[in-house]
Parts: structure tokens; sequence; C-alpha cells
């Protein structure tokens, strides 16, 4: 590891190992703090500044910011790469880069919140610049399950759970949706510890 986390006394390097602990790298960080019932929350300075990014980038060109999020804006690369992001009739976004898959979102509103986030975090993460795409992508997605509104509309957010049908069994998906505008704002594969070992197996 060969990032610059070690200018002050988190060390971030054994939480960036591969599986990457993002919600202890968040309390670490002190962007996450310990709330009522045993929970975590978004501490209220980085609510406050992950909002107004938010709002600001929620108009914006989503190309353009995506563009900067994956790193393709950089002069050094030597390829142009064309961003295009296409929506399914069920919300989610499809980001293809020159054609080729790049990321999927559950919804705008979704990748707003990451893309807003990678721009704040880091104030609150020690060396966040030099971190791989693959390590920020997955930490503002975890930060994304921590989003106390809707990021596209201020809505309410409520928790549903689905039972996903597929060609040999069954699969329960939580998801958070926004009470006003319905976007699905994060969804997490209910994986029982039985269905993990054998899958281990
Ligand atoms: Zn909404």
């Amino acid at each position: 590891m060969t990032t610059d986390t070690t200018t002050d006394d988190t060390n971030l390097a054994p939480l960036l190992e591969d599986p990457i602990d993002t919600e202890a790298i968040l309390l670490e960080c002190g962007a996450v703090e310990p709330c009522e019932d045993d929970d975590l929350c978004v501490t209220d300075d980085l609510d406050a500044a992950w909002r107004e990014r938010m709002d600001a980038m929620h108009k914006g060109d989503r190309e353009a910011q995506l563009t900067e999020f994956f790193g393709f804006d950089d002069e050094d690369l030597e390829v142009d790469v064309e961003i295009s992001i296409e929506m399914t009739e069920e919300g989610y976004v499809f980001v293809r880069a020159n054609n080729r898959l790049a990321a999927r979102w559950e919804s705008d509103a979704a990748a707003l919140a990451d893309v807003a986030g990678e721009q704040v975090l880091g104030d609150w993460i020690p060396g966040w610049e030099g971190l791989s795409l693959e390590q920020r992508s997955q930490i503002v997605n975890g930060l994304r399950a921590f989003v106390e509104r809707c990021p596209s509309c201020e809505g309410e957010l409520s928790l549903s759970e689905e039972t996903v049908e597929s060609c040999c069994r069954t699969r329960e998906t939580y998801a958070i949706f926004c009470d006003d505008c319905n976007a699905r704002i994060i969804e997490v594969n209910k994986v029982n510890r039985k269905e993990r070992e054998a899958a281990a197996e």
C-alpha cells in the first residue's frame, strides 16, 4: 500500500485491504459516528458538506461529473473516453465508457450521492486522492447507506424488503427508497450465513 495515509494518527492501510472495510474506514475518519440505537450516522459536518455538494451537482451535467468521477478527464490519458448514460424503465442507471459498461447505479439519485460524496470525502479521509478508483468507489458506496434524505429531492427515505425471483432461487433484497420521488437509493442483498457458507464450499 503506497497511499499517504500516515500523515496523522489514523492508519487506514489494514482497513483498505481487500475486502475493504468501508464502515470501519468511515468510522475511523470521523465521517460517521455512533448515534441512537447502536446505529451509525453520518456526522453533522459531513452531512452538511455532502448535502451542499448534492444540491450543487443535482442539475449539473451528469456525464461530465461521471467523467471526472472515473478520472477520464485526466489529461495524461491517451484515449478520449466518451461517457454515455442509459436509464432503464425501473430507473437503474447504466454508465458506459466508450460503449463498455463502467458502472451501474440504482438510480440517478444514487449516482448523484456517489459523485458528490467522492468530492467531499477528501476532507475526512487522509490520502483520498491517492486511493484507487475501486477503493474510492467502494467507500462512497458505503457512505451512501448513511444518506439521510433523498439525494435528488430531499424526500424522506424508507426501507423496503423485496423478494426477487430468479431462475433457481428467490433472493431477499433490502432497498432504501425515496418516499417522494420513488428513487431507489441503495439496495443490499440479504445473504444469510448458510448461503454464504454454501457459496464458499
Ligand atoms: Zn427523492
